[in-house]
Parts: structure tokens; sequence; C-alpha cells
């Protein structure tokens, strides 16, 4: 069977009480079905302690959306990889297409980022994908291969074991429309083949999640995909039945 992580990110949703019990739902189902693939659901900040503490004795993995690269310091607002480690936190979403539009976040930052996380025992969920502009100037796998190179700079080959990698097309997230089986593919093998031009000895292994507009009705078709190994779900992610119906199918898949 394929290695599989289906993670949750649900950005700036819910109030404390909507997402306890969202995560409640979520481990109760968990709990009933033996599972072979990894869950893991990317809370807000806020709701990362309660939850860890709800979710300890679960199968469910945390994560968070986002982090600094500097383990402390006077950073007003931010919250740095050891402090996630510290609540729990297994995971942490790095260079998610909404930071990089609305934070500007460039290739570089990114790049602390993820090396920082994996020193501190954190597995990112490096995001990556083009916009429908670059799509449509014929610069996909320019724009893919870039992001690549420049946030795995000066990666270290023994931690790539923690490294994931979510290609998202950001034209598909939030849209309700996916990118097509063929175009995932395309994009999945060309990540894969770029991988393994970098770390010949690990390119390999590295998981390659898709993200958007990915559902219950479209999982199984998605998930099926040679080269997936899961998703990175956004609005599907906020309702328990369809992010379970999202994980059912990943478990049919062999
Ligand atoms: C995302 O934000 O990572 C995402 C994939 O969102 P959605 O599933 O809503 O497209």
């Amino acid at each position: 069977m394929k290695q599989m992580l289906i993670a949750g990110n649900w950005k700036m949703h819910k109030t404390l009480k909507d997402a306890l019990e969202l995560a409640y739902q979520i481990k109760n189902w968990v709990a009933t079905n033996n599972l072979r693939v990894e869950v893991a659901i990317c809370p807000p900040f806020a709701f990362l302690y309660p939850i860890a503490e709800l979710i300890k004795e679960s199968q469910i993995g945390l994560g968070a959306q986002n982090c600094h690269y500097l383990p402390e310091g006077a950073f007003t607002g931010e919250i740095s990889p050891p402090m996630l480690v510290s609540i729990g936190c297994q995971y942490v979403i790095i260079g998610h297409s909404e930071r990089r539009t609305h934070f500007n976040e460039s290739n570089e930052l990114i790049n602390k980022k993820i090396i920082s996380a994996l020193n501190f025992g954190l597995k990112p969920i490096f995001c990556i994908g083009e916009t429908l502009e670059e799509r449509k100037e014929g610069r996909t796998f320019d724009i893919i291969e870039n992001q690549i190179k420049s946030g795995l700079q000066s990666v270290e080959n023994k931690l790539l074991h923690k490294l994931i990698i979510a290609y998202e097309p950001v034209w598909a997230i939030g849209t309700g429309i996916s990118a097509k089986t063929e175009q995932i593919e395309e994009a999945h093998k060309f990540i894969r083949k770029t991988l393994q031009e970098l770390y010949p000895n690990a390119g390999d292994n590295i998981l390659i999640l898709y993200g958007g507009s990915l559902n219950g009705g479209n999982a199984k078709e998605i998930l099926s995909i040679s080269d997936v190994h899961g998703g990175l779900i956004g609005k599907a992610s906020l309702d328990n039945r369809e992010f379970t119906k999202i994980i059912e199918y990943a478990e049919q898949i062999d």
C-alpha cells in the first residue's frame, strides 16, 4: 500500500467550541476505524493546545499552519517551531499560497522556515504551485522547479524523511474546481523527477500530496493517481463527514 497522509488545513475558521467539536468528531471516527493512512489536522494557532490535549492518545497528528524560523525573540505575534513542538505539534504547513500572496512570503523566507522546522523535529508540509496566469503562460514547471530548489536550499539529506510536499495549484485552491487528473499526474511526476535530481538517495521517498478543492466527490480519483500520496484539504476538512469520507477513500487505495 502506498504511504498516505490526509491533512486538514482549517485556515482561519471556527471558534474554540466548534473547533473542539470537529476534532472530537474526527477523533471518534478515527477510533472506530483501524487506519493505515496518516491523518493530521491543522487548526488555527489559538486552538492547537486544547486540541492537542483532546487528541493526545489518538492516531491523529497535529499541525500548525505557519511558523517563524527563529526559536524565540522580539517578534510580536509570531510562533516558533520549538513552541509548536512543546504543545504537541508534529507538522507545520509552510509556504501556503495564501501566505505567499497575502503575507508576501518569499521562497527565501520559506526556505528558512523549512530548515528551522526540520531542525526542531517538525514535519514541514511544504506547499508549492503555480498561479493561473503562470500556467497560461506555460511557466508551471519553471515555477514549481524554482519553488522546490529555493525552498529546499541547504536542507540536509538526513532530515528529508520528515519533509512532505503539497502540490497546490493556486487556481484550484478554494475554487471548487480541482486540477484534472492529467494535470496532477504530470505535475507530480515533474516534482518527483526534480526531487530525485536534487537528492539521488532520498528523492524517491518524499511524500507528495495534492491540494486544491479535494473533496468527498473527487477524492477517489485524485488519490488513486500514482504519485499522489494523500491530500492537503481546506474547505472539505471543516466538515467531519466530508473529511472522513476522503480518509475512507485513501484507505481503499493499494
Ligand atoms: C488549501 O488551502 O490548502 C486547500 C487545498 O484549500 P481547498 O481544499 O479549500 O481548495
